[in-house]
């Protein structure tokens, strides 16, 4: 089982900022409020994710590190609603099989329970206290795949990339209060009461914030939300396009086409499209099911979803932009 969770990291965990997304996507399903991430030298000597989430049993914490021992699905039928980032149960025993690991975790404030693993072998397991919820503690990344550690950039891009991943995770979850700590310095703080506008601020420049108009369509059981720019505000800027698929960062090029071709007529030389775009899909019309990081997903109806957020995108360029 050692081997096969070290080859499913290569899959799940490809860098500090992949670490990240999964911790970080658990403790969201953990109904999380408050998440707070502290990393050093890139993620590469340490990553931490901290929740007030549900926390685990006990009893529970070796299974959360053994191979595809997920909570969230019970039977194969789950795999066609998925309502939850994590399904597959493998996050945690590939990333505790390629570093130094420690999950503490408590249902109720006060009791709970600590496991240490290195390099997929469990070290210790004990009793701790601690407020409700988990944290999880990644040290020495790849300290045993000396190939993986090779190919990290330097610390400063890999800390640029977690930086990158955590706004993006935290634009889709206004209601959960997001901080990231590189060593021991704050590179971002999303509160809860912020909403998405007040997020996009925090990184993307003003003009284009101020730019931005609100997409709101709905067809059937499909909705578009989000925000659109005028590309006249953004001359000059590469174009920023942020698309999720029921609240999940992807990376979809139906969706992207068809901003692209809302925006056509009005981008002269050197403007931009700046878009946000939500889509809320029936689960069971969607595949998130496509690769194992999960930033790829496969729609049931690729035409619709093309006629659907062109429509949605248009109608919010022609009400305000000209
Ligand atoms: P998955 O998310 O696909 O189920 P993971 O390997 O990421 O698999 O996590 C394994 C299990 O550990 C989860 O199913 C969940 O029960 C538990 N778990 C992991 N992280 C947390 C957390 N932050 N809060 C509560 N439970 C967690
Ligand atoms: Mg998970």
């Amino acid at each position: 089982p050692e081997l096969q969770n070290q080859i499913a990291a290569g899959e799940v965990v490809e860098r500090p900022s992949s670490v990240l997304k999964e911790l970080v996507e658990n403790a969201l399903d953990a109904g999380a409020t408050r998440i707070r991430i502290q990393i050093r030298d890139g993620g590469q000597s340490c990553i931490r994710v901290s929740d007030n989430g549900s926390g685990i049993f006990e009893d529970q914490l070796e299974l959360a590190v053994t191979r595809h021992a997920t909570s969230k699905l019970q039977n194969l039928s789950d795999l066609q609603h998925i309502n939850s980032f994590g399904f597959r149960g493998e996050a945690l025993p590939s990333i505790a099989s390629v570093s130094r690991f420690r999950i503490a975790s408590a249902r109720h404030d006060g009791d709970g329970g600590v496991l240490e693993v290195l390099h997929g072998r469990i070290l210790r397991q004990d009793k701790t206290a601690m407020p409700k919820g988990t944290d999880v503690e990644i040290n020495d990344l790849f300290s045993n795949v000396p190939a993986r550690l090779k190919f990290l950039k330097k610390p400063g891009t890999e800390t640029r990339k977690c930086a990158e991943l955590v706004a993006r995770i935290a634009l889709a979850n206004p209601h959960v209060d997001f901080e990231l700590v590189n060593a021991d310095r704050t590179v971002h703080r999303f509160l809860a009461a912020q909403d998405l506008t007040q997020r996009l601020a925090a990184i993307w420049p003003q003009e284009v914030v101020e730019s931005l108009h609100g997409v709101d369509f709905k067809d059937g059981e499909l909705s578009v939300h989000g925000l659109v720019g005028d590309p006249a505000m953004a001359q000059g800027r590469p174009d920023r396009i942020l698309v999720y698929v029921n609240a999940r960062p992807v990376q979809d090029k139906t969706i992207l086409s068809a901003i692209r071709e809302a925006y056509r007529g009005r981008i002269l030389g050197k403007e931009y499209p700046q878009a946000v775009i939500f889509l809320e899909i029936p689960p069971d019309e969607v595949d998130v099911n496509v690769h194992p990081a999960k930033t790829e997903v496969r729609f049931q109806d690729d035409g619709a979803i093309f006629r659907i957020i062109r429509r949605a995108v248009l109608q919010t360029l022609e009400r305000n932009v000209h």
